[in-house]
């Protein structure tokens, strides 16, 4: 299949109690990974690179370039969104104009009335062209490419505000954060997500830092409204354990490794892909997208 916006087969598992992965990207190995867990699960799904991944990667255009050409080479059938994660509003329009089929426009660190100015500026430009739109309201916590929030909730009347505009899905602080969570993290606040979902009905809604929630809350929370979960610094983990693993295997095995020519990077990192591939089928599991496609 190609490319598609995200906003139908999210709103379809919003009515349908399941949610879909917005899946971080951070190289080649990592978007293959990720397309093999989305097919092998016949699941939709995003691909999300976030600004300074993109910028890792080696710029908007050739992240969306890389992931329409693999959904096309790795013959991939299930429904692929390419997604800005946490954009500004200059990147939010340079992936419209580059052609990204779905973008996140966070304004959550400017006062309310100029993200809503914005956000509505970015959400016409982006629907003029098909592009699916998420925004944030309230801030979540933790740090992500530099943004850092303190994890407040976020405002019913903000969300509200932003819903109106014709947001395709929302991401509204309930106490979750980016990274790994605080051996003192309080859990989610569900009642709080109840409160949102109650003044938005119908609106799909994001859980952002969905590594390291625990698997019942999560699905607590896709019962109560949420839609789409970002997943980011699970598969980093995942990844960075494999290879850990990996490098001492390697050393203990060192001649014989050597001779066999594992030091080719495309064999030395292949644990670790692998793990990223075995983290995103897993979590495809709990959020009950599999078989959605
Ligand atoms: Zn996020």
């Amino acid at each position: 299949m190609a490319i598609v916006s995200a906003e139908k087969f999210v709103k379809a598992a919003r009515d349908n109690g399941y949610a879909i992965g917005g899946f971080n990207t951070n190289n080649l190995e990592w978007t293959q990974a990720i397309l093999r867990a989305a097919e092998a699960k016949k699941t939709p799904v995003l691909i999300q690179t976030s600004m300074g991944a993109a910028k890792y990667m080696g710029g908007y255009k050739l992240c969306k370039d890389l992931i329409t050409d693999l959904v096309e080479s790795m013959g991939i059938t299930v429904p692929v969104a390419i997604h800005l994660d946490h954009g500004n509003y200059e990147a939010a329009l340079e992936c419209i104009e580059v052609g990204y089929s779905s973008l996140m426009f966070d304004g959550s660190a400017l006062p309310i009335e100029e993200n809503l100015e914005k956000a509505e500026d970015v959400i016409a430009k982006a629907h003029a062209k098909g592009i699916s739109v998420e925004c944030e309201v309230g801030t979540i916590g933790g740090e992500e490419d530099g943004i850092v929030g303190d994890g407040e909730l976020a405002p019913v009347e903000d969300a509200v505000r932003m819903a109106a505009l014709g947001v395709d899905f929302l991401a509204a602080g309930i106490g979750n954060i980016h990274g790994p969570y605080p051996a003192n993290w309080k859990g989610l606040h569900l009642d709080h997500l109840e409160k949102l979902t109650d003044a938005l009905p119908g609106v799909p809604l994001v859980l952002h830092g969905g590594s390291g929630i625990p698997d019942d809350q999560i699905r607590a929370a896709i019962k109560l409204g949420v839609a789409k979960v970002n997943v980011n610094t699970e598969c980093q983990l995942a990844f960075c354990a494999a290879m850990r693993e990996h490098v001492g295997v390697f050393n203990a095995n060192e001649e014989e490794y050597m001779k066999k020519k594992l030091f080719d990077p495309r064999k030395f990192l292949k644990p670790g892909f692998d793990a990223i591939t075995a983290s995103v089928e897993e979590r495809i599991d709990v959020f009950g997208s599999a078989n959605k496609a």
